[in-house]
């Protein structure tokens, strides 16, 4: 499955490409062109080669291969869907939460995912990275704001950068004296492993914070011997791992993948992290599930395995308004008949099965 087709040596970026390599029908070419006039295009050989071209269904396909879906925008989508400009005090910042910032350096990817929520902002042709002097603006920003404990850089994708300047930038955020971590939102560990090098590892490491990587995938397929070798480069030097995933209608919205996906995490030393409910990026209906269906998939996952293995079911409020757990939720006050059959007053909880049980209140 992972061996990379010759044909498949450099990244695919134009829709005649996909289709020479059979990863979209010929047809659909003139569509797919208005497509990609919109927004970007970008699959690696790796992610290509995870692809089954003769499943009209693939899950991998489902995530990087342009659809003409995306030509149709829903009234209630919106180009900056989490609401980053609003919390934005100088470029390259976003300061939503006191203690934190996004430092958002670069706006490439290794590969382009169809339900991108910053879509509108990545790709060739957008400002590809932070001038000099914005990039200064912004370092004096966090140094003046001494709230800030934690600076995530994200994207766009931080390992897009070169070792050499990466380690330029920790070595910047770690002199600020009130910054003690820094995480990296990165998609490349999956969709690019072997820029996940020694200099790469050497370069996240600082001395005066703690790194921490937050590795986005969405279907365990993506956990590939590859991948899985660049995840261990990271533990084995003692960076923390969390992951992200999004909830993909025809991806990964089903209990299998979703259990398979958070095991193969934890097996890679990949605490699970956040489950995201898919933003209102344009274009991305199609892509999207019910928060209904959500939360009934985290309470399948609940039943199958451990806490270990359990994200967190997240919704980015649309406007800025920050990240809410979605549920769901398991505690409730009984209902009438349940209290006239049990005299309890205190909780309702509800199981792993469904059952419900009544928890009695302190005296
Ligand atoms: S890697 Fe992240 S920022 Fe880049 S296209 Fe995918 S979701 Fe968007």
């Amino acid at each position: 499955m992972n061996r990379i087709d010759p044909k498949l040596a450099a990244t695919l970026r134009q829709p005649a490409e996909l289709i020479d390599c059979g990863l979209a029908p010929a047809f659909d070419l003139a569509d797919l062109e208005r497509v990609a006039a919109r927004y970007a295009i970008a699959v690696t050989p790796e992610i290509a080669a995870l692809i089954d071209p003769d499943d009209p269904r693939d899950p991998i396909a489902r995530q990087f291969i342009p659809s003409v879906a995306e030509l149709a925008t829903e009234p209630s989508e919106n180009p900056d869907p989490i609401g980053d400009h609003t919390h934005s005090p100088v470029a390259g910042i976003v300061h939503r939460y006191p203690d934190r910032v996004l430092f958002k350096l670069v706006h490439v990817c290794a590969v382009y995912c169809r339900f991108c929520f910053r879509r509108e902002m990545v790709g060739p042709g957008k400002a590809t990275a932070l001038s000099q002097a914005a990039y200064r603006c912004a370092i004096d920003y966090i140094r003046a704001h001494k709230e800030i404990w934690e600076v995530i850089l994200t994207g766009g994708d931080p390992l897009m950068l070169s070792p050499r300047r990466l380690a330029e930038i920790m070595a910047d955020i770690a002199a600020i004296d009130h910054v003690k971590i820094v995480r990296l939102h990165t998609r490349v560990p999956v969709a690019a492993p072997a820029r996940i090098c020694r200099e790469m590892v050497a370069a996240l490491r600082v001395e005066d914070a703690t790194t921490w990587v937050a590795v986005h995938a969405n279907h365990p397929r993506e956990l590939t011997v590859e991948a899985r070798a660049a995840c261990a480069l990271l533990v084995d030097a003692g960076i923390p791992l969390v992951s992200q995933s999004v909830l993909l209608r025809g991806g990964n919205d089903d209990a299998t993948t979703l259990e398979a996906l958070m095991r193969a995490f934890v097996e890679c030393r990949i605490k699970p992290y956040y489950l995201h409910h898919g933003d209102l990026a344009p274009g991305t209906a199609h892509l999207r599930t019910t928060i209904a269906q959500g939360q009934e998939l985290m309470r399948a996952l609940r039943g199958r395995v451990s806490g270990l293995c359990q994200p967190e079911y997240v919704l980015d409020i649309p406007g800025g308004h920050g990240k809410a757990p979605i549920g769901p939720t398991y505690l409730s006050h009984p209902r009438s008949r349940e209290r006239e059959l049990s005299s309890e007053t205190g909780y309702r909880i509800v199981d792993y099965c469904g059952d419900v049980h009544l928890y009695p209140p302190k005296p």
